[in-house]
């Protein structure tokens, strides 16, 4: 893992290989102030992030942090940061991590089972419907929201307009399997043009590597790609009257197959499905269904 100077003074925090629980991050620093974009799930990986921006920015304790969604990954470490950074988050996201039970003890679904280590459920202290600016120094961040369920139901974008850079979190995986069984696939389908309408020069996405303007398109038309296979195999699936896992097992991930993390394929059959139904989705059942797909739990690297 690395932290990479997007451009001066805008940090990535890129943890290969991006699978569960191994998100990216970031930071923005000016004028002797550091906000910082999501932690890390455990202890040990938000310190060796912390740590890393301390050194590139000069240790100034953070002012602000960002949450870009409730997982884990990217908001167990809040509580590593400094008791004066005044966290911000969506309102559904702060009530997501609240009643979040896998912080106090993970469900036997990875392999390693995570150990998150020393840390606990630290909520925002500022929440946000729509859109916020944060300043810090002389830089303008926009916390933007992006208007309906996408990864999750409570996400948020960090827009540098002047220096455009994006930092997308879950609403954009790159190079593995994206993951919105929490959110919404016609959500997270419609957000990815609402994240191309901002233009931007860098985009840090919440897992894989960091995109350039070039990239953008082709690696968004992949993703779209990916989710109309959902779709397709969901509206099939219950026309058939398969369960999500039948309706997995049934469908040909083509040029999908090589992602990692394939089995999320379950999960997302499940999202389609409770929207197709209107019925509520069930996260461990999704999540075993996943298990059960695979045949051995999921990986993990934390
Ligand atoms: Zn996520």
């Amino acid at each position: 893992m690395s932290l990479h100077e997007v451009v001066p003074g805008v940090h990535a925090w890129i943890q290969p290989d991006g699978t569960w629980w191994v998100n990216n991050a970031g930071a923005v620093t000016d004028g002797g102030q550091v906000l910082i974009v999501d932690t890390c799930a455990t202890e040990t990986r938000t310190r060796r992030f912390l740590a890393a921006v301390d050194e590139a920015t000069g240790g100034s304790p953070a002012r602000l942090a960002v949450n870009t969604h409730q997982h884990g990954d990217h908001t167990y470490g809040n509580s590593l940061l400094p008791a004066t950074t005044v966290v911000v988050g969506h309102e559904h996201m702060r009530e997501g991590l609240r009643v979040d039970p896998v912080i106090d003890g993970c469900p036997p679904l990875w392999e390693p089972v995570p150990d998150w280590g020393a840390v606990t459920r630290r909520l925002p202290d500022v929440t946000v419907r729509d859109r916020l600016t944060l300043h810090i120094g002389q830089r303008q961040v926009d916390v933007v929201h992006p208007g309906g369920p996408a990864h999750t139901t409570g996400d948020l974008v960090a827009w540098l307009p002047r220096e455009r850079v994006l930092f997308a979190g879950d609403l954009v995986f790159n190079g593995l399997t994206p993951l919105v069984f929490m959110g919404s696939v016609t959500g997270a389908l419609a957000a990815l043009d609402w994240l191309a309408a901002f233009e931007p020069a860098h985009l840090v996405p919440g897992h894989g590597p960091l995109l350039t303007a070039a990239d953008i398109a082709p690696v968004f038309d992949r993703i779209r790609r990916y989710y109309q296979l959902v779709l397709d195999t969901a509206g099939e699936g219950v026309r058939a009257g398969l369960t999500p896992l039948e309706a997995a097992r049934a469908c040909d991930l083509g040029e999908f197959a090589g992602w990692a993390d394939a089995e999320r394929i379950v999960p997302n059959l499940h999202r389609a499905y409770a929207d197709a139904l209107g019925t509520e989705l069930d996260v461990v059942a999704a999540l075993t269904d996943a298990v059960t797909w695979r045949g051995s739990l999921m990986p993990t690297k934390v």
